[in-house]
């Protein structure tokens, strides 16, 4: 494995590129059936260390051993599981239309070609399910993968990376370090750049990749709105939300970061959040880095600040203390709190008079990843959830589907347009590549020399696409045939 040396990134990245680039050769001649059974071996063996990996994870993250198994070991087991089972067919090369009246003889395929090296680069909030929500399916493709993990997180990359490497050959490396080896990592020039992370450093990397001609997806920032509607179930919607606001404190993507609720329940519903945001206090872990604290931090001081109130939560004397589960209300939205993605155990309240006004404040953001609509009527949240701008919209339930291989996780706006997991992932990891074979003796009638019935032949043939009917069909047949005689004289 190639780690970064500090001084110079780019070498490693360099080196790391060529070393893929050579051994994706034989790995992409494999069938991909191969390519599933060896990795349904690899997974099997690497998740033979389950615990080893779980405890890792909660080293790196704080997460509570359970949900390091839960959001991240369990994962990866899906992800094996789903792409080794359904990766091949979905690889399977389309047989294409060509015409045959128009054409024939003429037999197209499209097949799913791998892109070469991926370069994968990944952030510290899921320092497992993220890059391995790309490597799996990348891999089973007949990619190979270059993995820049976050500076926080290492050791779980360190981890993956050498035991997928013991069991498949050099098809995966690694490149450590911070920024500088991320973006000496696209300069080294990969085939395919798949970033997630903030919003900032994904357009910084869009560009880099922007100016070398490489593809990259970029899955980025959330500002998730939970609306509950006014016959929603207030229970359930409660524990659901402060699932969605708490899971791995607040450090992800789609967390859920304010809740629009209807006046005519705000009471009820405010009082079971902030009883579940209680309850849940004690398996809160710290955030992973001081500086996000610092953010979060900032973000409740600056709503305070601004005339907002705490419901529960707040921030502790002690600087250093981890912020409990913290719900604010009355928020001015030009606070950071409400502009800002926090990342962290907290949500801003917001309470609507109608629909209208519910939808307007979910859809007052720039970010577009996952929104959830809460209601006893789910053909009335659906309506209402359809007028909101994000690439995921969950009924009654929030952001559990990143764990689901089969299902995109996917945004639009400043939270970007990248898709992992589910076979529209597996499309942008491959391209596409068309192969036509003619058995056709005859030359073709818009091949050289025009003459005269050329131009009649395609202004029949405009006409039959354009009015359709056996008469124009017998037109163009008739004028295909004329231009034939023509070429043949
Ligand atoms: P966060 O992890 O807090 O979301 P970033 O978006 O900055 O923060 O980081 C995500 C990943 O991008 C990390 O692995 C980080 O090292 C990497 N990175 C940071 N700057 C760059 C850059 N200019 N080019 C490529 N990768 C970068």
């Amino acid at each position: 494995m190639t780690q970064t040396p500090d001084t110079n990134p780019a070498r490693g990245a360099v080196e790391v590129v060529q070393g893929l680039r050579r051994a994706g050769v034989n790995w992409s001649k494999l069938p991909a059936a191969e390519r599933a059974r060896r990795m349904k071996e690899a997974g099997r063996i690497l998740l033979a260390e389950a615990d080893a990996l779980a405890r890792i994870v909660s080293e790196e993250t704080h997460k509570p051993l359970a949900e390091s198994y839960s959001s991240e070991v369990l994962g990866v087991a899906d992800l094996f599981a789903y792409w080794c089972e359904r990766g091949p067919e979905l690889l399977k090369p389309r047989k294409g239309l060509v015409p045959m009246l128009d054409m024939p003889g003429k037999k197209a395929r499209v097949e799913r070609q791998p892109r070469g090296v991926v370069a994968l680069i990944t952030p510290w909030n899921y320092p497992v399910a993220i890059p391995m929500r790309t490597i799996v399916p990348a891999l089973l493709a007949g990619n190979t993968v270059a993995l820049k993990p976050s500076e926080f997180t290492p050791r779980c990359a360190a981890w993956l990376v050498e035991r997928l490497r013991a069991s498949l050959g050099p098809v995966v490396d690694i490149l450590l370090g911070a920024g500088e080896a991320g973006a000496a990592l696209v300069e080294a020039g990969p085939d395919m750049v798949v970033f997630t992370g903030s919003t900032r450093t994904g357009r910084k990397v869009a560009v880099a990749c922007a100016e070398r001609g490489i593809p990259c997806e970029c899955e980025l920032g959330g500002k998730d709105c939970a609306i509950v509607l006014d016959d929603a179930d207030v229970d359930r919607a409660a524990a659901g939300i402060a699932w969605g606001v708490l899971t791995n404190a607040g450090q992800n993507c789609a967390g859920v970061e304010r809740v629009a609720v209807h006046a005519r329940i705000a009471d009820r519903l405010t009082r079971a959040l902030v009883a579940r945001f209680e309850a849940a206090a004690a398996d809160i872990p710290a955030l992973v880095t001081p500086a996000q604290r610092q953010i979060v931090a900032a973000h409740i001081q600056q709503a305070l600040d601004a005339g907002g109130r705490v419901l529960t939560g707040g921030l502790p004397a002690d600087p250093a203390a981890p912020i409990p589960p913290t719900l604010l209300a009355d928020v001015p939205r030009d606070c950071p709190a409400w502009t800002d993605e926090s990342f962290g155990p907290i949500a801003v309240l917001v309470v609507a008079d109608d629909d209208e006004a519910l939808i307007e404040a979910a859809n007052d953001t720039r970010f577009g990843l996952g929104a959830s609509v809460w209601s006893g009527d789910a053909q009335r949240a659906e309506a209402l959830g359809a007028r909101l701008r994000t690439g995921m919209l969950w009924i009654n339930n929030h952001s559990f589907t990143g764990a689901l291989p089969d299902l995109p996780w996917a945004g639009t706006g400043d939270s970007g347009t990248g898709v992992t997991n589910s076979p529209e992932a597996l499309m942008h990891m491959t391209r596409p590549r068309l192969i036509v074979v003619d058995a056709s003796k005859a030359i073709e009638p818009w091949w050289y020399p025009y003459g005269d019935r050329m131009l009649d032949l395609m202004k029949a043939a405009v006409e039959r696409q354009r009015l359709g009917g056996i008469a124009n069909t017998l037109k163009a047949l008739k004028a295909l045939k004329a231009r034939n005689d023509e070429l043949k004289s």
